[in-house]
């Protein structure tokens, strides 16, 4: 069969540009070497309720044009993050808000609390000035900007074990400029996001993914057509020629392609040839308990202690309110990356981001192959910008 597209990935990026190349009339194929579609944001039943194997998923942006665009393939619950962290046996709301910093300091005005985090943060900035023999300061690490932005109690409390545990090393060995910022608010909202809109769709991502790619029973009707392959590999999959696809595109299977897009990892698709991008990993540890009907009241609870080996629990029925027969809960653990493994987080450091314009300047010298996602372009993106990326590709390229 000839098709206009082949897109690698049925991720969220690979299912918004197939369902918009087949709202121009484009016929394309979709494979994954997954043996299920939906990528990252991939959700499976168990107990009724709807897990998210790859990690929590909430859907929030500010961008209107994208909220109405999922709209149309999901209803979205009213689901609102608020997370909460547990430090021994305090435990206390995020982000950093008022609830935070009554609970930390027994205090009830904006004034208390600033004044607070001002005096610590200030004790902070003259104990490492006065370590340094210098007036002027300016953070040398991640552990020295963040004292001089929260102060000691924060620090110790709600930063220091969690941010060790996500990047596998001390604080003081990790870079300032991680963190630039830590939000504060002066407001009791233990709204996590600050956008416009949010929630979780109702029955899952699967389903949102399925109706995009046009596998559900109430899928749009479009002029063009969607195939999709699951437990597809690309590089069995299609014919090359030594590290890239022989033109005319074409497969084993004898299928004939105009154009791809790829949305796997870009430095892959070119065998590595400039050099290997890193990424941080994880590592999910899921437990069904039918007994148990609510395990711990929220759907998200950071641990930042550092001897807690895991950074969080996620349970799985609280996002979409579930009030039935028992519970499925998740620990996630932040691990190395090393090849083979899943590429989860982008390490956007100078040296990566090098390396990434190099294989971007490469993909130059094939216009009919595009790369998108957040592993083609190597970008950490949140889902809505993921959504907006694909429209404007495919915008480009019908
Ligand atoms: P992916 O979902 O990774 O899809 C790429 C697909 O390509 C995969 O299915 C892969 O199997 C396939 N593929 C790769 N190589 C090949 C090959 N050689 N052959 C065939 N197929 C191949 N965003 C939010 O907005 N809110 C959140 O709360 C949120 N939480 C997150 C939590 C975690 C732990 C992580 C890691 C991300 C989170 N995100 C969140 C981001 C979100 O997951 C991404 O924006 C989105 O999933 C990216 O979609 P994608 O299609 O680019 O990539």
């Amino acid at each position: 069969m000839r098709y206009d597209y082949l897109i690698v990935g049925a991720g969220l990026f690979g299912a918004v540009f197939a369902h918009e190349m087949a709202a121009n009339g484009k016929d394309v194929l979709v494979i994954d070497k997954r043996e299920h579609i939906g990528g990252n944001i991939y959700t499976e039943n168990k107990l009724g309720i709807n897990v998210h194997k790859y990690g929590a998923h909430i859907f929030h942006t500010s961008d209107k044009e994208v909220w109405e665009y999922v709209n149309r393939f999901a209803e979205f619950n009213n689901y609102i993050n608020s997370p909460v962290a547990v430090y021994g046996n305090e435990l206390y709301n995020l982000p950093f808000n008022m609830n935070t910093f009554s609970k930390m300091w027994g205090i009830k005005t904006p004034e208390e609390a600033k004044a607070i985090i001002d005096k610590q943060a200030q004790e902070e900035i003259e104990r490492i000035n006065k370590e340094k023999g210098t007036d002027t300061f300016s953070a040398d690490n991640l552990e020295e900007q963040a004292l001089s932005l929260a102060g000691r109690d924060i620090y110790e409390k709600l930063v220091k074990g969690y941010t060790e545990k996500q990047w596998g090393r001390d604080c003081k060995e990790l870079p300032a400029f991680i963190i630039r910022r830590l939000p504060m608010r002066f407001i009791y909202d233990n709204n996590y996001f600050n956008d416009r809109y949010q929630g979780i769709p109702i029955g899952g991502y699967t389903e949102l993914v399925s109706k995009l790619l046009l596998l559900s029973a109430d899928s749009e009707k479009l002029s063009g057509t969607i195939a999709v392959k699951t437990s597809v590999d690309y590089y069995d999959f299609v014919n090359m020629s030594g590290n890239v696809p022989a033109e005319p595109y074409t497969s084993v299977t004898g299928d004939s392609f105009e154009k791809i897009l790829f949305t796997g990892m870009i430095d892959e698709f070119f065998g590595y040839k400039l050099g290997t991008l890193e990424y941080r990993s994880l590592r999910f540890e899921t437990e069904e308990l039918p007994e148990v009907d609510n395990y711990q009241g929220n759907a998200v609870v950071n641990y930042t202690e550092r001897e807690i080996p895991f950074t969080r629990i996620i349970e799985h029925k609280h996002f979409e309110y579930g009030t039935g027969k028992g519970t499925v809960i998740t620990r996630e653990y932040p691990a190395e990356w090393k090849h083979g493994d899943e590429p989860y987080y982008p390490m956007n450091d100078d040296k990566n981001n090098e390396l990434f314009k190099k294989y971007t300047e490469l993909s130059k010298e094939y216009p009919n192959i595009l790369f998108g996602g957040r592993l083609g372009q190597y970008k950490y993106y949140n889902m809505d910008q993921v959504i907006r990326e694909a429209l404007d590709l495919s915008k480009n390229n019908a």
